[in-house]
């Protein structure tokens, strides 16, 4: 199934310029990868001293996948503070350099700088907020905020005094905050009047509000001054940050935590079902993320590095936040979307900045290239000199488009997998390492041991095709599910004993190089041949009128399951039948016989999570025929979407 055209792209080799500048080559990747394999204890026992310790550890790796006994620990007798790391100790050299960078949704309002110094003092100044409302240590705080600085101030400040933070994305409805706030129990919401995304407000206070009523368990609102608009108030318990922040000291001793206590919660973007309280903790999270934020991106002093991910989901906190603040790095943050005020709107702040790393997701992606070249065009884009993907596999065309007309074939493009519960990037190329292969996330990073399994749980060996399992810890990865450790080990370790099961299927080619399939949950299994949806949205995409497909199954008489694709065009083309047989001929084309769609349908707009992911659940409910059952939708982005795609639905018996 793996040989058709949309995966014979031709490997990217690794130019001289960038062998000579990346931290690591391919010679350096594969010693270092294999002694961090079979010696763990010396080789993160030496990148742990990236980070500054109070005590220094002695133990440094502890953990077993056995089920049902799974615990994992990292560095556990050392002691730290993941704020102090990612501010304090960058004062002595770097107190004047940018920290970060704001653009505001608005291209006409002033970006802002915020230098280590400015970041210290603002990070010190609300960890006194908080403490004077009575957080102390192992409380947990809930942030609902904009991709604004205070949500970076928020989280170091948490940090700072040993509360736990929860952030929920501020586009997620006060139901599901309510849910978010209930689950870890927090008395304290960190929010802001408003937010605003795409030249709209978002009424993040009135919605902070009313999941206070419902939850009944908030005592006090942190409220932010951003848009200045209009929101209700309650006397007593909200209190406006800026005022409080003025009066705070900013003098505030870091506390002193164990590598194992816990960072931050995070709940999982509901792609597959209802989202999970993802615990991670300081030690181990702090030099993962650091280490990957460094060798992955191949960051360097004087580069302007862009993550253009929310802070509300897990990218944003160990590449916005954590991992480039604990490197000293200058990171960028962005309030707005993609396409406004048009589809120029990511390079315009390229070129702004002069952002020389660049990361983001693959919707984003294609609904930039389905917006057309021209507003890419209308841009410089010269400081760019590396391009990243996360959240979902890429599909090859996507990535000749971002490679050829964003990175102008100048930037290699590191495509990283991995998951909220990972805490960072597993499997990934190096820049300056690794030949890359469109659609490929290619190799695991230093400590990851991916392998496939059957659905037995025998280990496949050489290329093959089956289920992504880990087979040992790193650092950062999670620890429990908040307030539920049974849900822990029975969701990652119960699969497959001795494993931690990803969800994911993979495939492993030739030159050990892995390729996400997709979700094992949305496997399609036709007459016997079991395809992941990523190779049949590959080859629709590959369609010069396709920006954006997602592949379903559906039960079928004579196959067990057919294939049910949902097809956005590009912009200007026309939704005509003639062009659906097209479509289906040339997935027979790209792929085989057995891989041609028995319906396809145009969607304008396909469900997704609010982190962009395709809701393939959904989908395969609409094209089964029940949709009065599509389970939980609170992470949809647009429930419209769902309603319209009912109406258009193809099989209708
Ligand atoms: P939930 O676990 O609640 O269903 P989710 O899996 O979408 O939601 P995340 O942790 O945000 O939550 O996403 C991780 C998943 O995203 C991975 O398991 C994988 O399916 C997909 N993914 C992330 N990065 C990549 C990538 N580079 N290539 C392919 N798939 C990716
Ligand atoms: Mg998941």
């Amino acid at each position: 199934m793996s040989e058709h055209k949309v995966y014979k792209l031709d490997p990217v080799e690794v130019s001289d310029a960038w062998k000579e500048h990346a931290y690591i080559d391919n010679d350096k990747y594969l010693a270092l990868y294999k002694e961090s394999v079979e010696d763990p204890d010396t080789f993160w026992g030496r990148e742990g001293q990236r980070l500054d310790w109070i005590k220094p550890y002695t133990r440094v790796k502890n953990s077993t996948f056995a089920y049902p006994d799974a615990s994992i620990k990292w560095f556990e007798d050392g002691t730290l503070n993941v704020s102090a790391n990612c501010t304090d100790r960058h004062l002595a050299k770097r107190a004047d350099q940018t920290a970060i960078i704001w653009e505001p949704d608005d291209p006409e309002t002033p970006a802002q700088h915020i230098t280590y110094r400015e970041l210290h003092d603002n990070v010190c100044r609300l960890a006194n907020v908080l403490k004077a409302q009575g957080v102390k240590r192992g409380d947990r705080v809930t942030i609902y905020l904009p991709m604004i600085p205070a949500a970076a101030y928020a989280m170091l400040a948490c940090a700072r005094i040993g509360a736990i933070h929860s952030i929920v994305f501020g586009g997620f409805s006060p139901d599901s905050l309510a849910g978010r706030v209930e689950d870890c129990k927090s008395a304290v919401i960190i929010t802001s009047d408003e937010g605003r995304r795409g030249g709209r407000s978002v009424p993040l206070k009135a919605n902070a509000d009313a999941a206070a009523d419902k939850s009944g368990h908030v005592e006090k609102i942190l409220v932010v001054r951003h848009t200045g608009g209009d929101i209700p108030w309650t006397e007593g318990r909200d209190i406006w940050l800026d005022e409080a922040m003025a009066e705070a000291s900013p003098d505030c001793p870091p506390e002193e935590m164990n590598a194992e206590d816990p960072l931050f919660i995070l709940y999982t973007s509901g792609s597959t079902g209802a989202p999970k309280g993802v615990v991670h903790c300081s030690g181990g999270y702090l030099v993962y993320t650091s280490m990957t934020h460094q060798y992955v991106f191949d960051y360097h002093d004087g580069d302007v590095y862009w993550c253009t991910a929310d802070v509300g989901w897990v990218t944003g906190h160990s590449y916005i936040v954590y991992g480039p603040l604990a490197n000293g790095a200058t990171t960028l943050m962005f309030e707005g979307v993609p396409n406004y005020p048009d589809a120029s709107r990511f390079w315009q702040v390229v070129d702004k900045h002069n952002v020389s790393i660049f990361y983001t997701a693959p919707t984003a992606i294609r609904a930039l290239m389905g917006a057309g070249d021209d507003y890419v065009k209308s841009t410089s884009r010269k400081s760019l000199r590396l391009l990243g993907s996360v959240g979902e596999p890429i599909n090859p065309e996507a990535w000749e488009w971002y490679y050829h007309v964003i990175g102008e074939m100048r930037c290699p493009i590191v495509d990283t997998w991995w998951q909220t519960e990972t805490g960072g990037v597993l499997i990934t190329p190096l820049p300056g390492a690794t030949k890359l292969k469109p659609g490929s996330a290619t190799r695991p990073f230093f400590g990851v041991q991916p392998a496939l399994v059957d659905s037995e749980g025998s280990m496949i060996e050489g290329p093959g095709q089956g289920n992504l399992v880990i087979l040992d810890s790193w650092p950062s990865m999670m620890r429990t599910v908040y307030g539920d450790h049974k849900r822990f080990v029975d969701t990652y370790f119960s699969a497959y004993k001795g494993m931690y099961f990803t969800g994911d299927g993979c495939r492993r080619d030739e030159d050990d190089y892995y390729w996400i399939t997709g979700r094992v949950d949305d496997v399609i299994n036709v007459s016997g041949h079991r395809m992941g949806t990523a190779e049949v949205e590959s080859a629709l995409v590959a369609h010069p009128k396709v920006s954006e497909a997602a592949a379903v199954g559906f039960p079928h008489d004579i196959k067990g399951q057919g294939i049910y694709c949902y097809v956005t065009l590009m912009a200007g083309e026309h939704e005509i039948d003639t062009l659906k047989k097209e479509l289906r001929d040339w997935v027979r084309n790209e792929i085989g016989p057995i891989a041609a769609p028995d319906h396809i349908q145009f969607a304008p707009g396909l469900p997704k999570t609010r982190s962009g992911k395709i809701m393939r659940r959904i989908l395969r409910k609409i094209a089964e025929d029940e949709y009065g059952n599509l389970g939980d939708t609170s992470t949809l982005a647009d429930p419209t979407v769902v309603s319209h795609l009912i109406e258009n639905r193809q099989n209708r018996r």
